[in-house]
């Protein structure tokens, strides 16, 4: 069941020069998801593809240029601040680094315990009551609740973050790179803890991260984003095992591979370059520029999204029947 539905969502950030507008970067340029209940969808991307920026679009920390955006029913797009609050209750973020969200002066009882008041779900004895049961929900001991930030290691930190997230009682969590900032060893614990999560309390996660080990192996379906677009979409392990998109196949080379043979094949379709700026994105394809396989039409035609296989999408001409015309596979040999 969708909990989440995004169609066709774009954020462009005006540029100004002397007071005139010269321009926009198009930071999400027609995105369309859905995120079912229970479910985690991971977005991924180098930076600067729109990855986050779709996250707070998603949250309504941002105001969408266009598109529609609906959670369990309801359109967040039509709804002024004062209706929005209600959903925020079901809407939380996890971000990237735990003591940048964390305010340095706050004990983690009001840290943790501040959504309850801002909410009006508890106060005095009983959000300490409260914020003791998401500590210990978390592996952290209650007792922690009356230390500060810095009494923490980073995974630690991290937990609080997540423990603050689940106060309010959510049914969405955005985890914005939420386990970038901490060490190798202790992600594989966050996610374990985010995983077992969502087995108990049914929680859908919009997982965004660029690290591709981390977003397979929590995500059921994935969305890779380039430029601003969402370029191939589908379950997780249809997108890592035959991945649709030469954009998708450059990220999957660019993953260390334990497999000498195997990193050898791969390392033949690393795209070159940085991406194109969003200010000003190539016609065409925005991956043409990068493309190992780009031929004349890509130059031209922008690649829409479309089936190519059940419940696998990708938005290359390659894969429609125009684009894997014998013309099209000799301009791009
Ligand atoms: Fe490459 Fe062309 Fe496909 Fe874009 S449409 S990914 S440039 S082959």
């Amino acid at each position: 069941m969708t909990l989440l539905e995004v169609r066709d969502l774009t954020k462009h950030f005006p540029i100004t020069k002397w007071g005139r507008n010269v321009g926009a970067v198009r930071a999400v340029d027609g995105v369309s998801f859905t995120v079912p209940r229970g479910r985690t969808v991971g977005l991924v991307g180098e930076s600067g593809s729109g990855k986050s920026t779709t996250a707070r679009l998603v949250l309504r920390l941002l105001r969408p240029t266009s598109g529609g955006l609906r959670f369990d029913g309801t359109d967040l797009i039509a709804k002024g601040p004062r209706e929005l609050k209600p959903l925020r209750r079901r809407m939380q973020i996890v971000f990237q680094d735990p003591f940048a969200a964390l305010n340095p002066r706050m004990r983690i009882v009001d840290a943790v315990g501040e959504p309850l008041e801002v909410h009006g779900l508890a106060t005095g004895r009983r959000k300490r009551n409260r914020v003791g049961e998401l500590l210990e929900h978390v592996g952290l001991p209650p007792g922690d609740m009356d230390k500060y930030p810095h009494q923490f290691s980073g995974g630690q930190a991290q937990r609080i973050g997540i423990a603050r997230a689940l106060a309010t009682g959510p049914d969405l969590i955005v985890c914005d790179e939420a386990v970038s900032a901490v060490d190798v060893s202790v992600q594989a614990q966050v996610l374990n803890l985010l995983k077992r999560l969502q087995r108990e309390l049914g929680l859908a996660y919009l997982f965004i991260a660029h690290d591709l080990n981390v977003v397979r192996y929590v995500s059921d379906e994935i969305c890779v984003m380039y430029l601003g677009e969402i370029v191939e979409r589908g379950e997780a392990e249809t997108v890592f095992s035959a991945p649709a998109h030469p954009y998708t196949e450059a990220l999957l080379a660019a993953v260390p591979s334990p497999d000498p043979a195997k990193a050898r094949s791969h390392a033949r379709v690393i795209a070159p370059g940085d991406p194109p700026s969003p200010r000003r994105p190539p016609p065409g394809c925005r991956f043409h520029t990068r493309c190992p396989h780009a031929f004349d039409r890509c130059r031209t035609e922008r690649p829409v999204l479309q089936e190519v296989s059940p419940g696998h999408h990708a938005a290359c001409h390659l894969r429609d029947p125009l684009g894997g015309s014998p013309r099209g596979r000799e301009e791009a040999s």
